[in-house]
């Protein structure tokens, strides 16, 4: 897991955030779901000692993001596969630890979404959907300023929209899922299958597509096909002015964006094709949102 104090920028007129002090540490899952709820309480509270240490006062507000299904409203995380978790009071659990001030808790690929939408590539587009590309594929819906996250806390979950009936099985237990299709995981997976090397990546794809590798770019454009499929999907519904792509897939550069585009572009009839980038926040997203989403709880209280 990642941590940071984070700190405003009063020279920058909206207050924009600034990483003072960054922190990684294991989440000690294979202790179980408790010792990873120990860890993210102790990481936060040393973290809140030295902010406390190094500059006069500790932070007055805190910010946290996991992964899973996440009740922001609730302050609990509902659900979280890999971590073990199940109905997890983390908000008031962190508040507690951390005397009491003010906490909010995030969905950490909305979170992500939340930053680039602010302070990263979506700036300056007031709906944008941020669609991370990484071991699963999520996305971040941007409306208007927010980050939609849906009645039950599992809105943007294009990585389970099914774009391939027949294809492989999926980690939710349907087949053909984009996720399954057209993650980096899954680009890896495929690559590997086909070179014959069972440690090559995406990343190693990439590279052999750009290289003009016949095969890895069969592989390739097969994901790309996929993604197309799932993106415009989602574009139909959300009607964004930006797409913004980012997590591991997305460091491929124009490997992936000048294909992606096209195939995007190829497949809309009435709709309006939106700018396709990427992410610009990379790695400090989910630390940048977080901060973010404790700021507004702050200024939620000054002007209440
Ligand atoms: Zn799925």
């Amino acid at each position: 897991m990642k941590a940071a104090l984070v700190g405003v920028d009063t020279a920058s007129p909206d207050g924009a955030p600034v990483l003072l002090h960054e922190a990684r540490r294991p989440t000690g899952r294979e202790r179980g779901p408790d010792a990873v709820v120990e860890t993210v309480l102790g990481f936060a509270a040393e973290l809140r000692a030295l902010g406390a240490a190094r500059y006069g006062a500790p932070a007055a507000a805190a910010g946290v993001a996991v992964p899973g299904i996440v009740d922001e409203r609730a302050g609990r995380a509902v659900y979280a596969a890999n971590l073990g978790w199940r109905d997890v009071p983390l908000r008031a659990l962190l508040s507690e630890r951390l005397g009491g001030v003010p906490v909010a808790l995030g969905h950490d690929v909305r979170t992500g979404g939340l930053a680039e939408g602010r302070i990263g590539a979506g700036r300056d587009a007031d709906r944008f959907l941020f669609v991370p590309l990484g071991t699963g594929i999520a996305g971040a819906i941007g409306i208007g300023g927010r980050i939609e996250a849906g009645a039950h806390g599992g809105a943007g979950e294009i990585g389970h929209i099914v774009v391939r009936p027949d294809g492989p099985e999926c980690g939710c237990g349907r087949r053909g899922c984009l996720e399954a299709v057209a993650s980096a995981a899954a680009v890896g997976r495929d690559w590997a299958a086909v070179c014959g090397d069972p440690l090559a990546g995406a990343a190693d794809a990439a590279k052999a597509v750009a290289s003009g590798d016949e095969r890895a770019r069969a592989v390739w454009q097969r994901a790309v096909d996929a993604l197309a499929d799932g993106l415009v999907t989602a574009l139909t519904l959300l009607d964004p002015q930006m797409l913004i792509i980012g997590g591991g897939l997305a460091e491929a550069g124009d490997t992936l964006f000048t294909p992606l585009r096209e195939a995007v572009r190829r497949r809309l009839t009435f709709q309006r094709l939106p700018s396709i980038v990427p992410a610009a926040l990379g790695d400090a997203a989910g630390c940048l949102g977080a901060g973010l989403l404790a700021r507004d709880l702050l200024s939620t209280e000054v002007t209440a």
